[in-house]
Parts: C-alpha cells; sequence; structure tokens
C-alpha cells in the first residue's frame, strides 16, 4: 500500500486549485448517471479528456438488455452467467436485473427514444441470450442514450463541464481520496479538491492495436489506482469482439454489432462455409474465427447478412450498412469481411455492490469498474444497463452517506 498523503504539493501550486463537492472523471453513461443522479445542491465538476462527444459510451450500437417481464429473470440470471463462465459475482446480477426497468424508466423520462411497434417497446435479441430482451434506437442506441443525458446535464447549474482536461493522479488525504490532479490541454495542471471522487474513465482499448474503443481511452484511473495501492480485479478478462469490418487501414476498427447475426447473419470461410453457431457467447465465437483463419490462413472470414430482408438492414442497422458501403461493400448484396478486434474490458479497480472502491471516498462505475457483474465474459448489451444501475447506486450511496454525516454533526 502507499496511500500516503500527497496534498502538500497542492499548497505550493495557488491558483490551480478548484474545489467541488464531487469530481466525477468521465462524461461517458457512467459519468453522466452518476452526476444525474446526485443532488442538486452538490457542486459538481465533470472532466473528459477529449471532447464530449468522444466516449464509447456514444459508440455502443446493438442496445440496452432490460428485464422483459417478471418470468425472464431466471433466464436473464443465467444467460449472464453462462456468458461469464459462471466466475461472476451474484449479487451484481442480480442487483443489475433487478434495477435494469427504473433505469430504462429514467431514460425514457430523459426522452430516450427506443424502438417501438404500435406504441410497445421493441425488443431485440443478441448473441447467448436465449430470448430477445434488448431495447434499441437504430444501430446508434449509445449515442441516442448518451446525447440525452448529456442535454440533462447541460441543464444542471451545479455541474460544470471540462472538456480536454486529463486526470493525472489523485489527492490523498489521511489515507482517503481528496480530489483529482489534472492537466488541461494547454499542459496547465490543476487541482480539484472533492469530498467524493468517481471514476468513470471507461476501458483500455486505447491500449492495444486493434480495438472497437477510441483510441485515448487507455485506462488511466487503472495506473493511478496501482500506484496507491487500490485494489484492482481480474485485470486478465478481456473482451475480444468476434465481428469487426476488415480493413487495412490504421485507427478504430468498426463494429459489426452482435445484432446483426441475432437478426439472423451467418460467418462463412474462405470456401464459404459455416464453422460455427453464429449466436454462441462472444468469446466462444472469436476463438472460432481465429482458429479457422489459422487453418485457411486468412486475415478474416466472411458475414453474410443475406438471411436478413433488406428494409431490416436498412432500418436496424443504418449506420452498420452506410459505413461497410462507404468501405466499399454493400451489405444487402454482399458478404463482408470481418475479424476479432479487443472490445471491453471486464475487469478493473474492484468494486463492492455500491461502487465504492478500497480507498475511502473514491467510487468507480462503468467500464473502469470491476463489480464483478461480467464474470470473465460479458454478455452482450449488460455494458451500457451495468454502467447505468451501478452508477446511480454510487450517487445513492454518496448521498446517503451525506444524510448521515449530517445528521451526526
Ligand atoms: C463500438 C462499441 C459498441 C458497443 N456496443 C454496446 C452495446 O450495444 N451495448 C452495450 O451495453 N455496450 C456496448 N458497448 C460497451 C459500452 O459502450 C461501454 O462499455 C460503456 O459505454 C462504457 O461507459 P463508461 O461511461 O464506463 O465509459 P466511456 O463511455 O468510454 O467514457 C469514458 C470517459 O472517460 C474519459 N476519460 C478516460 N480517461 C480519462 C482521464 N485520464 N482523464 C479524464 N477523462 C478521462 C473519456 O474521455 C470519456 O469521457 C460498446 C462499445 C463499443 C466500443
Amino acid at each position: 500500500m502507499n496511500q500516503t498523503d500527497n496534498m502538500k504539493n497542492v499548497s505550493n501550486s495557488k491558483g490551480n486549485n478548484l474545489q467541488a463537492d464531487v469530481v466525477i472523471v468521465g462524461t461517458g453513461v457512467g459519468g453522466c448517471f452518476s452526476a444525474l443522479n446526485l443532488s442538486e445542491d452538490l457542486s459538481i465538476i465533470m472532466i473528459t479528456k477529449s471532447d464530449l462527444e468522444s466516449s464509447d459510451s456514444f459508440l455502443a450500437q446493438g442496445g440496452i438488455c432490460v428485464l422483459h417481464d417478471d418470468d425472464d429473470y431466471d433466464s436473464y440470471f443465467e444467460d449472464t452467467m453462462r456468458a461469464g463462465h459462471y466466475e461472476n459475482r451474484k449479487e451484481s446480477v442480480d442487483i443489475m436485473i433487478r434495477g435494469s426497468q427504473d433505469v430504462i424508466h429514467d431514460l425514457i423520462g430523459y426522452g430516450v427514444d427506443f424502438a417501438k411497434e404500435d406504441g410497445k417497446l421493441l425488443y431485440t435479441r443478441e448473441g447467448a441470450h436465449s430470448r430477445p430482451r434488448i431495447l434499441f434506437h437504430e444501430d446508434i442506441t449509445g449515442k441516442e442514450i448518451t446525447s440525452k443525458l448529456l442535454a440533462q446535464i447541460k441543464t444542471r447549474k451545479n455541474i460544470q463541464i471540462m472538456e480536454y482536461t486529463t486526470m493525472t493522479d489523485i489527492l490523498i488525504s489521511q489515507g482517503a481520496c481528496a480530489g483529482i490532479e489534472a492537466e488541461t490541454s494547454d499542459y496547465k495542471k490543476i487541482y480539484i479538491h472533492a469530498d467524493q471522487t468517481i471514476f468513470a474513465s471507461g476501458g483500455i482499448g486505447g491500449r492495444y492495436q486493434h480495438s472497437t474503443n477510441f483510441p485515448h481511452l487507455t485506462g488511466d484511473a487503472l495506473d493511478i489506482s496501482k500506484k496507491h495501492g487500490i485494489r484492482l480485479e481480474h485485470l486478465d478478462y478481456v473482451q475480444i469482439h468476434p465481428t469487426t469490418l476488415y480493413s487495412k487501414k490504421p485507427g478504430r476498427r468498426f463494429l459489426i454489432s452482435e445484432s446483426v447475426r441475432g437478426e439472423g447473419a451467418l460467418l462463412y470461410d474462405k470456401n464459404g462455409n459455416r464453422f460455427v453457431d453464429e449466436l454462441l457467447p462472444r468469446d466462444v465465437v472469436t476463438k472460432a474465427i481465429q482458429e479457422q483463419m489459422k487453418k485457411d490462413g486468412t486475415d478474416h472470414v466472411w458475414l453474410s447478412l443475406e438471411k436478413i430482408p433488406k428494409e431490416i438492414i436498412l432500418s436496424h442497422f443504418p449506420n452498420i450498412y452506410q459505413h461497410c458501403l462507404e468501405e466499399g461493400y454493400d451489405a444487402t448484396k454482399e458478404w463482408i469481411p470481418v475479424v476479432p478486434a479487443q472490445h471491453y474490458f471486464m475487469g478493473g479497480i474492484w468494486v463492492d455492490s455500491d461502487s465504492h472502491t478500497s480507498m475511502p471516498n473514491l467510487y468507480a462505475v462503468g467500464e473502469t469498474s470491476c463489480n464483478g457483474v461480467h464474470g470473465k465474459n460479458r454478455l452482450a448489451s449488460n455494458s451500457l444497463l451495468e454502467s447505468l444501475v451501478f452508477a446511480k447506486r454510487a450517487a445513492r450511496k454518496i448521498m446517503s452517506e451525506k444524510q448521515m454525516n449530517k445528521a451526526t454533526a
């Protein structure tokens, strides 16, 4: 453990000190939902390393899971556990599933527009789900949710947002987190003092050559946590997504959502033969593709959307269709080349069921945290939901502790 006070640095740097009740690192769904669930009489500073739209939350395509109805509980629980190789923390899975309808209700209240038919919510299915229980907005569900949350954030007078500001360390006082140290785009060091700090800084894809993530997501909070002896968990649990569009160009890999396979797309080897059940969990499909590519001596396999009616491709997957077209493939007429790439991090900063880390006054939510909900492998469309459910719990815990402190003061 190396939790020595580092507040002395701060007193040397007048002028660069900010004060807030809560500082939140990250403006994806985890950060935004934490902020929105905190009381409006708390002062909140949110920082993001890039611009507001550059978070993985904006990239989510397939959708967000929800408990379809009470009869779905056992099946949803089992699907999540099976995908996670039964290494999931059962308590977290239960909390996520039971909290799902409430979170969806909140999102709809913020104006999130999920697909509907005859006025009723439409549910789609993805790999390893035994029934349709995923809400979606075309194939840009993450953008729809996150932009609506950000719109709410901007109406809150108690929340200040700082773009292009990078957390470089935390402040520690008497063994507890006391805020963060950060660097602005003009290389100015700032110190944000706060009673409570929330890490919502996303995944680690920026560390990989081939990833679907934004390159600036480099697991900074993990490095800082390691430096200060904050507990980490399952750092080797990294999810490789089976189907990203094959490209020779450098940069972020474009995801071909699992829901495309959920709607009937098939995988073929170089000779046009199927080699795997497309709806198996991600890690199993990834392994089968990697083995097939090795056997065939190819850089990719093929994905065929020919079993999906053209109107479904154009209405449910317009963004994927358009992107493939720009890369030279008309997905309504021809197969598209796909290859696995790094996609999601199941491990992270260990947190309890209220998203509290092992350091006092420090919380972690979303992909940077590990509450054990995903076990060894995440079930498709569980991560937006998990981020939201546990962000709300972090906010609630902060509020209840504040109340308790007030009562005992
Ligand atoms: C292509 C793609 C498709 C996906 N599709 C789905 C899907 O259909 N359904 C689903 O449930 N999940 C999906 N996911 C996963 C899901 O989008 C993410 O797990 C989730 O959005 C993570 O949210 P977050 O708030 O934890 O992090 P993010 O949304 O990634 O936000 C991280 C934030 O932290 C900031 N940050 C990072 N480091 C620092 C630092 N040092 N200082 C300051 N700020 C920092 C970033 O700038 C950013 O604002 C998908 C992911 C990708 C990449």
